[in-house]
């Protein structure tokens, strides 16, 4: 596409846009008696409207039937997860039986550790990204502490000093220089901070080849690009779904264990009456009988008001398929791309992206820094109704999300930056 800094231009790219319906199925927080410009579906995504009608249904039911709504009301309380489990797979390009909705995203990754961080012999040690999210960094090192390890068997791979980025080449040379002492590689499939995505497959394979356990913390990936956990071979995969999958605040989780790890009894596990055996479930057995599907690794019944909003979100990403929503990302962070370029040459401000420039190293999010003064157009813009993310120092971090975002959107965040870039001199 020919892009253009243009309303015009905008405007003409949106009408031609197959999947401009879906922006209609969100409600959009208001500023200044319209829409505001939200980019931040990469930290909560949008609510679907859909979600207030699924949340009163569940009450409605609830007030009708009390317990008997575990098998009575429309959606059975019993089985609720189930209704996840093949809208999720799809996103993630998993089979149905790997993946289940459960908890928050840490404690997932805990208790994916817990099965998939084996340490034994000389293979102690786990691989992961420097400045790694802060609670993927507590969640590991906590984890060698609670196998008695301290903390130089976490091998933390240091961005590059000018670039801040990881390639995917400095991860397989770590796992080849380190591979004897490696337990478990873990790293987020699409940077939080830079919004880099990794070559999963690649070094999933790499890892594998060498013996090593390899999980993915897919918080920024799903959702945002399409992914094929099965077929990569990866062990292990969590993520969370009030980032692109809006879920809402808090909203549930999802894992990915690959079917090689299925049915076994002799996992280490952390387990619970929900990963049990349905058959035999309210039998209450003495001996754990583990589910032959990743809800094995479930530990309690499913928190049905926390997953509803995230069902309405997902009939969404069904109608649109994964490889639709990609296409138009695709085009519309290009689009963004292209408005800060133009506005860096009709400003001279000094703007930089952080983000890779090859689409396929990359999601949605661009991080953007403009070195100095960051903080001070951060705040202008957002005076302007432009809803972005902060990150210390000074990036500002902007998602043009496929699923409601449009080149409208973008085009007038980039004559708001231009202005307040303006109004800086
Ligand atoms: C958002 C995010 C989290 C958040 O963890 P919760 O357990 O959902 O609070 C963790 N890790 C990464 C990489 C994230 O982007």
């Amino acid at each position: 596409m020919n892009f253009q800094f243009s309303e015009e231009f905008a405007l003409q790219a949106d009408a031609k846009d197959p999947l401009k319906e879906l922006r209609e199925e969100f409600v959009f927080p208001q500023h200044g008696g319209r829409e505001a410009l939200y980019f931040t579906g990469n930290s909560l995504g949008l609510q679907a409207k859909k979600a207030r009608q699924y949340l009163n249904e569940e009450l409605d039911d609830w007030a009708t039937f009390g317990v008997e709504g575990h098998t009575e009301s429309r959606r059975p309380w019993l089985h609720y997860h189930e209704f996840f489990t093949e809208k999720l797979a799809k996103i993630v390009g998993g089979k149905p039986e790997e993946v289940v909705a459960m908890n928050g995203l840490t404690t997932n990754l805990h208790l994916m550790m817990a099965s998939f961080y084996r340490p034994a012999g000389k293979r102690t040690k786990i691989l992961c990204e420097g400045k790694a999210f802060p609670s993927d960094q507590y969640a590991l090192r906590s984890q060698l502490r609670f196998h008695g390890f301290d903390e130089s068997h976490l091998i933390e791979l240091a961005p590059d000093p000018e670039t801040e980025l990881i390639t995917d080449e400095r991860v397989l040379a770590a796992i080849e220089e380190h591979k004897d002492e490696l337990a478990l590689v873990m790293l987020g499939g699409m940077n939080y901070y830079t919004g880099q995505f990794f070559d999963m497959k690649t070094i999933t394979q790499k890892g594998r080849e060498a013996g090593i356990m390899v999980g993915w913390d897919l918080a920024h990936a799903a959702g945002n690009v399409p992914l094929q956990l099965h077929d990569w071979g990866v062990d292990f995969a969590a993520w969370c779904g009030y980032k692109y999958l809006n879920s809402g605040p808090g909203g549930v989780s999802g894992v990915f264990v690959h079917e090689r790890h299925l049915g076994q009894t002799d996992i280490p596990r952390f387990e619970g009456w929900w990963g049990h055996d349905k058959a035999t479930r309210f039998k209450m057995p003495d001996d754990f009988i583990p589910i032959p599907t990743a809800e094995a690794w479930q530990l309690s019944n499913a928190p049905v008001f926390a997953m509803t909003p995230l069902l309405a979100s997902l009939e969404l990403f069904e109608k649109a398929g994964m490889e639709r929503l990609r296409q138009k990302s695709i085009g519309l962070t290009a689009y963004l791309e292209f408005v800060v370029a133009e506005v860096k040459k009709s400003t001279g401000a000094d703007l930089k992206i952080l983000t890779p420039k090859d689409p396929e190293k990359r999601g949605a999010q661009l991080s953007i820094i403009v070195p100095g003064v960051g903080r001070k157009v951060f705040d202008a813009i957002s005076k302007e109704g432009v809803i972005a993310d902060w990150r210390e120092p000074d990036v500002i971090r902007m998602a043009p999300v496929p699923m409601y975002n449009n080149y409208e959107d973008v085009y007038r965040f980039g004559k708001i930056l231009e202005q307040s870039l303006k109004n800086l001199n």
